[in-house]
Parts: structure tokens; C-alpha cells; sequence
């Protein structure tokens, strides 16, 4: 048994955020020993999802208009998967896409369809906005201000006026449990100064989650690289003929000849474990059978 969670990467210094990856990884810890892989990595993403530190869930990076569109994707290795995409209002994005995964004959909903989707299923109304997203639209705002594309300052002025009126790292979790099944949970508000309607990787099955025969990945970073790279795909089939972190590895150096800046976390078929990146600094913990407590990053400093 072992899971393995990530925050996110970030250019700088890692905030204070080892409690909460480290509470995710023991739950998780904890499902995995009377439960499966799927049920571990989405209760591991739903207590990131609810901590307002994480873009993701509750703390989603708001879009240039000041509205928060959150997505996520899950799937198992015997290849069934679902994902949201640009949904709102929702406390808990992976818990829909679990939704899509086991209710319906689709891989993922976007938008209205998605909420309505989540409305059908029972998830009550959810305000996603903090203190934080107010600070992070304030600070886009900024620099929307000073970009040359006049696309920007069309929405630049619609955000001022959300911003008068609203009151107040994406993450992800690779399992394996007793009998050895993978699944593999990312959820993210997607990324800083994000126009309305952007889809990044995370919701995308084979491009920022996957699980399969060789292994589970979950990626975080630059949404549009990933998704061109198809990244959470081939780390997981490198997993074949190589060990996990290699295939981490080599998924990093790829993505780094083509300037895009991501990290991964990823386990093998083998029970492995990989995590990587390729600028910046990723946040992570894990746990496996035998260990006491998660190991976070900041153990490994
Ligand atoms: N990959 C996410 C996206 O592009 C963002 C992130 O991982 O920070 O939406």
C-alpha cells in the first residue's frame, strides 16, 4: 500500500501547507487499509480541496472575471475515469467527477452541463471564495493592467467591478492499496489570471491524471504544456519498462526541452514511487505500509 499527494508546484518557496498534505496523506493512509485506491486518492483530494491555502476547491484561483471555475478528473486503472470541467459553486469537484466516472457513459462535463450534472446528484450550493481570492484578483488585476493584449483589458474592467462586489497550488493524490488496484485524483482551480472558460490538464484523462496497467501520475504546472506533451499518459506507460521516478524523470526533462514547467507525482504497478519537477519546488507527501505517519517535503529538506 503507499499514496502519495502533491500541492502543486511553486516558483519560489513552498508556503505552509506540510499539515495539510500531511492530514490528506493519513486519511488516505488510513482508507487504503479498509478500502480501494479510488476511494483513498478522492477523500486524499477532498480534504486538499477544502483547505483555502490550495487552488483547488475552496481557495480556487478566481478567472479574469473574478469567478471561480474549478476542475478535476479520477480514474482507476482498469481504465474507467471521469472528470468536470469549469464547474461552480461546488465544495468538492472530485467528488462530481467521481460522479461522471461511475454514472454516467461519459469521461467528462464541462460547465453548466457539469452543475447541473452535480445539482442532479445532490451536491448542495457551495461558495468557493476567499480572503485569498480577493488577493489573488487584486494582484491579477495588476498585472492584466500592464499586459499589451487588449483582449486582457476587456475583461481587465469587468474583474474591477467583480472585485468591488465579492465580500471578502492545484493538488492530487496516487494510490495502490492491498490488492494492488492504482487510481490516481487531481483537482485544481486552474491557473493565475486564467480567462473565463480555460480548461487546463487537470479535468483531462491522459493528460494531467491517469491510471493505468504500469502505474498512476498526477500532474501539476503549466496546464497548456501539459496537455500538448500528453504527460500523465506517457510517465504512466514508461512505468512498463522502468521504475517509477525514472519515468518521472524523463517526463521532467521532456517537458523541460519544451519549456514547460510541471511536476508529477507518480506510483508504478511495481509499488513505487516517483516525484518530480522540473523549476520551482513541488509540495508532496506520502505514506506507505510499515510507516508510522506521511513523510512530507519538508522532511526530506
Ligand atoms: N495544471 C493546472 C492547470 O493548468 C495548474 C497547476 O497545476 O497549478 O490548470
Amino acid at each position: 500500500m503507499l499514496i502519495v499527494v502533491h500541492g502543486g508546484i511553486y516558483v519560489e518557496e513552498i508556503p505552509e501547507i506540510a499539515d495539510a498534505l500531511k492530514k490528506a496523506c493519513l486519511i488516505g493512509s488510513e482508507i487504503l487499509q479498509k478500502k480501494e485506491a479510488v476511494d483513498a486518492v478522492e477523500e486524499a483530494v477532498k480534504v486538499l480541496e477544502d483547505d483555502p491555502r490550495l487552488d483547488a476547491g475552496t481557495g480556487s484561483y478566481p478567472n479574469l472575471l473574478g469567478e471561480i471555475e474549478m476542475s478535476a478528473s479520477i480514474m482507476k486503472d482498469d481504465l474507467s475515469g471521469g472528470g468536470v470541467a469549469a464547474i461552480k459553486n461546488i465544495k468538492n469537484p472530485i467528488s462530481v467527477a467521481r460522479g461522471v466516472m461511475e454514472q454516467t457513459k461519459h469521461v467528462l462535463l464541462v460547465g453548466e452541463g457539469a452543475n447541473l450534472f452535480a445539482k442532479l446528484l445532490g451536491f448542495e450550493p457551495y461558495n468557493p471564495v476567499t480572503e485569498l481570492t480577493v488577493t489573488t484578483l487584486r494582484k491579477a488585476i495588476e498585472i492584466a493592467a500592464e499586459e499589451k493584449n487588449s483582449i486582457y483589458h476587456y475583461y481587465l474592467e469587468r474583474a474591477r467591478l467583480r472585485l468591488q462586489s465579492l465580500e471578502l497550488g492545484t493538488v492530487g493524490s496516487v494510490a495502490i492499496d492491498r490488492t494492488r488496484r492504482k487510481a490516481a485524483a487531481t483537482s485544481t482551480g486552474g491557473i493565475e489570471m486564467q480567462l473565463p472558460g480555460r480548461v487546463g490538464d487537470s479535468p483531462l484523462i491522459g493528460l494531467g491524471n491517469f491510471a493505468g496497467e504500469w502505474g498512476a501520475v498526477s500532474m501539476t504546472g503549466a496546464g497548456e504544456g501539459i496537455i500538448k506533451l500528453g504527460l500523465a499518459r506517457k510517465i504512466a506507460d514508461w512505468m512498463e519498462a522502468c521504475d517509477a521516478q525514472s519515468a518521472v524523470d524523463r517526463g521532467m526533462a521532456l517537458a523541460k526541452k519544451h519549456k514547460v514547467v510541471c511536476g508529477a507525482i507518480a506510483l508504478s504497478y511495481r509499488g513505487e514511487m516517483g516525484i518530480g519537477n522540473n523549476g520551482g519546488k513541488i509540495s508532496y507527501a506520502y505514506w506507505r505500509d510499515g510507516m508510522k505517519e506521511p513523510c512530507t517535503y519538508k522532511d526530506s529538506q
